[in-house]
């Protein structure tokens, strides 16, 4: 069969590979001049560091399949994540941990003794959590949630945490001992050369082409059996029924001789400081020896037709616009969305692998069912 794939990312390229070695032929777009999407990585020319281009990206995943299938393509290299949060005066350690919490009150407190404390600082009120702030009140209490997630929050989201899912919190633990990684799976790793080289190793097959700089045009899908799209989905739409929202991402580059700031991530609470965050990039391959180092500070905005879209919002007004997109891609046949853009979903690195390999493999065993399209 003749497959389009629409974005040469994360999930075009494993859709990809998957269709070409079952003896499919992938032609796979992008209308950028690289692959990899926001994935991508490209080495400094100046300073020589690996830069993730597009943001800090981090590999981890409790998915052993996924692990095994990044590791087939690159070599992974140790890497956790230890973010650091400056709000207040002062600098913190994330995810809020017992060292967050003994440093912020002032306190000494062994875990049980923490947990009880933050037990009486939190809002049990509150039984089920409706939104952020409701998620934050029930679990960490006024205090910490001012201090590192509400600012925070609003300058990453634009709007008010009372809005936003609670869901969103849940990615972040509260822990009661010393462990500061960021994440809690059981595989974490950095690409030893960054992500391109792993998704060019991934697009590396007889059965795949990929054209750069090529924008999609409906006449592309008459020539093949079957689209797979991981653009924007309202995008795919011609975006007839309204825009679903995004939030977009500038970095404001700076170098440094030496360190700039000790770790990778340093993270900003205070509503008054305009940027979310500052990555230093060579930290995330601390196997590497620079002398020069490369930071981005990152400030979060509403996107516009013309930005980079990166974390859909996913509030009330987009749910029902995502409903009536999501209604109008099942009536589509013989397209098939696939990735954050293409389901409007936050999604990370491995759980999108994990949906590719997923999709391609349904659409397989409708080839071979003759249920496919
Ligand atoms: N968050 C926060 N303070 C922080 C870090 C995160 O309030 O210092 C909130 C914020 O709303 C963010 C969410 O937690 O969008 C998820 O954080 P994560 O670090 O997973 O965001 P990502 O790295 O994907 O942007």
């Amino acid at each position: 069969m003749k497959i389009l794939l629409v974005g040469a990312g994360l999930s075009g390229a494993v859709i990809g590979r998957k269709l070409a070695e079952a003896g499919h032929e992938c032609r796979i777009i992008d209308a950028r001049d690289h692959i990899g999407g926001n994935c991508y990585t490209r080495r400094d020319p100046e300073t020589d560091v690996m830069m993730h281009v597009y943001g800090p990206h981090i590999f981890h995943t409790d998915d052993e399949e996924v692990w095994t299938y990044v590791n087939g393509f690159t070599e992974f290299m140790p890497f956790q994540n230890r973010v650091k949060s400056t709000t207040q005066g002062a600098v913190y350690s994330l995810p809020v941990n017992l060292l967050t919490i003994n440093q912020f009150f002032g306190k000494t407190m062994r875990p049980d003794e923490a947990r009880d404390f933050i037990a009486e600082q939190a809002d049990l009120t509150i039984e089920d959590p409706q939104n952020f702030e409701e998620q934050a009140m029930r679990f960490v209490g006024r205090d910490l949630y001012e201090a590192f997630f509400k600012g925070y929050t609003e300058k990453q989201w634009g709007c008010s945490p009372t809005a936003l899912p609670a869901s969103i919190l849940k990615r972040l633990p509260v822990r009661f001992n010393y462990d500061d990684n960021y994440f809690f799976h059981r595989f974490q790793g950095m690409p030893k050369d960054g992500y391109t080289p792993m998704i060019q190793a991934i697009l590396d097959h007889p059965g795949i082409t990929v054209e750069l700089n090529t924008t999609y045009s409906p006449d592309m899908a008459a020539d093949v059996d079957h689209v797979f799209w991981s653009g924007p989905l309202d995008g795919y739409f011609g975006y007839e029924l309204g825009r679903l929202g995004y939030r977009t991402l500038d970095f404001e580059r700076f170098t440094h001789q030496g360190d700039y700031q000790g770790c990778a991530v340093m993270n900003y609470g205070d509503r008054d400081v305009p940027y979310t965050r500052i990555t230093e990039h060579k930290h995330f391959s601390p196997w590497e020896s620079h002398e020069g180092s490369v930071c981005y500070r990152e400030y979060s905005r509403e996107c516009g037709p013309d930005d980079i879209p990166y974390y859909p919002i996913r509030l009330v007004e987009e749910k029902a616009l995502l409903e009536d997109y999501i209604a109008k891609a099942e009536a589509t046949p013989g397209v098939t969305f696939v990735g954050r853009l293409g389901t409007y979903r936050y999604l990370d690195m491995d759980v999108t692998i994990r949906e590719a390999l997923d999709t391609a493999d349904v659409f397989l065993s409708g080839v071979t069912s003759g249920t496919a399209i």
